[in-house]
């Protein structure tokens, strides 16, 4: 059994004008088409395969260069194209609107910290929102194709929200201006999916 590439849940340009057509499907077609065939060459024939996504990353060896960079393209790919929908924006509700106010005092602020986690990833990497046993949610961003499932990153929970501040996620149509990127994002986040994995996670 092997990794596939899930299909998207709306059209390339679903997300216009934030996220343009032609970065879709260069995106998901092309750059998460890649993580996902070579995660399988890096784990073919070896005590990975056959494994959940989630229990590779939990139990990586951080010197696997293959699979860490690899599985986590495949996971922090998988995890974006869920947590944006044509219908997104606004702001949560609910038990994830409480916890986000609890840690940082209101969704304005959440999302300032956010912002900032996504502005100043220095070079590639991503920015999340991330649960932890017990409900307490907390911000932090990564480095290249890491994540907070792997040992000892970024804050060490579960990912319900990532936002992906490669080059390859905007420069067509931001060019050099990943701040118009995260802000045109936060109108496209699908709050309710966001909710669920806190649900599911916390
Ligand atoms: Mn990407």
């Amino acid at each position: 059994m092997s990794f596939e590439l899930p299909a998207l849940k709306y059209a390339h340009d679903a997300l216009e004008p934030h996220i343009d057509a032609r970065t879709m499907e260069i995106h998901h077609g092309k750059h998460h088409a890649g993580y996902t065939a070579n995660l399988n060459a890096a784990i073919e024939g070896t005590a990975n395969e056959g494994k959940s996504i989630e229990d590779i990353l939990d139990s990586l060896d951080m010197n696997n260069k293959a699979v860490r960079n690899n599985g986590g393209g495949f996971y922090n790919h998988t995890l974006f194209w869920e947590v944006m929908s044509p219908d997104g924006g606004g702001s949560p509700s609910g038990e994830l609107a409480s916890a986000i106010n609890e840690a940082y005092g209101s969704f304005d602020s959440f999302k300032e910290t956010f912002s900032t986690a996504a502005k100043t990833q220095f070079g590639s990497g991503w920015a999340w929102l991330c649960v932890h046993p017990g409900g307490k949610v907390e911000v932090c961003s990564t480095p290249n194709q890491d994540n907070t499932l792997m040992p000892n990153v970024g804050c060490g929970g579960t990912p319900i929200l990532g936002l992906d501040v490669w080059e390859h996620a905007y420069y067509l149509n931001y060019q050099n201006r990943r701040p118009d990127y995260v802000a045109a994002f936060f109108n496209v986040i699908n709050w309710d999916e966001v909710a669920t994995r806190y649900g599911s996670y916390k």
